[in-house]
C-alpha cells in the first residue's frame, strides 16, 4: 500500500481528543510523523501512545494554541524532533458560554476569539515560515458550519469561525505562488465531547442537533479527518482558499 504521506510532518493541535485526535491517528496512518498538540496532557499523551501503538510516529507538546511563546515553543520542538514542518491542522477550538450576543461578559467574548481565531492565526504565523523553508505545504484551518451560517445564543462562537474563513481565504492568496495551500473544513455536528458539553448530556437535545442535518445522524470524527488528510494531500493540489462543509448537507438544506 502506498502511504499518502510518508516523510511529511504534520501537526495538529486541539489533538487530545474528538475531530483532532481522529485526525491525527489518520495522518499517522498515512505516514505522517505528526506533532499532537493541546492543552490537555493526559489525552495528548493518550493520543501519542495510540498512535505509536499503531506503529506510527507521533510526539506529544503540551501547547495553548492562544499563547504565543506556547505556539512558538511546539513549532521549534516539531523542527528538533522531525527535521521541519510540512502539513498543519489548526483544529483547537472551545464552544464558550451561551447567551443573547449582548449579554456575553468581555471576558467570554475575548477567551472565544482568543482559541478559535487568533490561536488558528498564531499558529499559521509559525508554521508557514517552517513550510516555505521546505518549498511550501498544506495547512487545513477548522472552521464550523457555525463559519458559514449564523447561529442564536453563541455569537463569539459563530463570529470567531467565520473570522476562520476569512482568514484562511486571505492567506490563501497571501501564499498561492509559494507552494502553500490553505484551506478551511467546517464540520457539522460532529459526534465528539464538545456536543455533550454544548447539550448538557440531554439525549433530547443530542437528538435534535443530529436530526439539524438532512442525513438525520451526527458525523464521526474520522470523517472530518478523511477529508482534512484529503486536503493535507497532493490528492487536493489544485484545491487553495476554500471553506469545505462536510455537514450531512446542513448548509445545503
Ligand atoms: P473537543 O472538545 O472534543 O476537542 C477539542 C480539543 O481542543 C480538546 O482536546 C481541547 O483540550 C483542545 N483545546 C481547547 N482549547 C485549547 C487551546 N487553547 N489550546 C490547545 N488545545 C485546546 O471538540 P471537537 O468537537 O473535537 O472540536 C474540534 C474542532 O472542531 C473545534 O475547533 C470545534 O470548534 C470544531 N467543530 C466541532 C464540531 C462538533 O460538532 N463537534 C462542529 C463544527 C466544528
Amino acid at each position: 500500500m502506498a502511504y499518502r504521506l510518508s516523510g511529511k510532518v504534520a501537526i495538529v493541535t486541539g489533538a487530545s481528543a474528538g475531530i483532532g485526535r481522529a485526525t491525527a491517528r489518520a495522518l499517522a496512518c498515512e505516514g505522517a510523523d505528526v506533532v499532537v498538540a493541546d492543552v490537555a496532557e493526559q489525552g495528548g499523551h493518550e493520543t501519542a501512545d495510540l498512535i505509536k501503538s499503531a506503529g506510527g510516529s507521533a510526539i506529544f507538546v503540551r501547547t495553548d494554541v492562544s499563547n504565543s511563546d506556547d505556539v512558538q515553543a511546539m513549532i521549534r520542538r516539531a523542527t528538533e524532533e522531525f527535521g521541519g514542518v510540512d502539513l498543519a491542522f489548526n483544529n483547537a477550538g472551545i464552544e464558550g458560554t451561551q447567551a443573547a450576543a449582548a449579554d456575553f461578559s468581555e471576558k467570554d467574548w475575548n477567551r472565544v476569539l482568543s482559541v478559535n481565531l487568533t490561536g488558528v492565526w498564531l499558529c499559521m504565523k509559525y508554521e508557514i515560515p517552517e513550510m516555505l523553508k521546505r518549498g511550501g505545504g498544506a495547512i487545513v484551518n477548522c472552521s464550523s458550519v457555525a463559519g458559514l451560517v449564523g447561529f442564536p445564543g453563541i455569537a463569539p462562537y459563530v463570529a470567531s469561525k467565520h473570522g476562520v474563513v476569512g482568514l484562511t481565504k486571505a492567506t490563501a492568496l497571501d501564499y498561492a505562488t509559494t507552494g502553500l495551500r490553505i484551506n478551511a473544513i467546517c464540520p457539522g455536528v460532529i459526534d465528539t465531547e464538545m456536543i455533550h458539553r454544548f447539550t448538557h448530556e440531554d439525549p433530547n437535545a443530542e437528538v435534535q442537533m443530529a436530526d439539524m442535518a438532512p442525513v438525520q445522524r451526527m458525523g464521526r470524527p474520522e470523517e472530518i479527518a478523511d477529508a482534512v488528510v484529503w486536503l493535507l494531500s497532493d490528492a487536493s493540489s489544485f484545491v487553495t482558499g476554500q471553506a469545505i462543509a462536510a455537514d450531512g448537507g446542513f448548509v445545503t438544506r
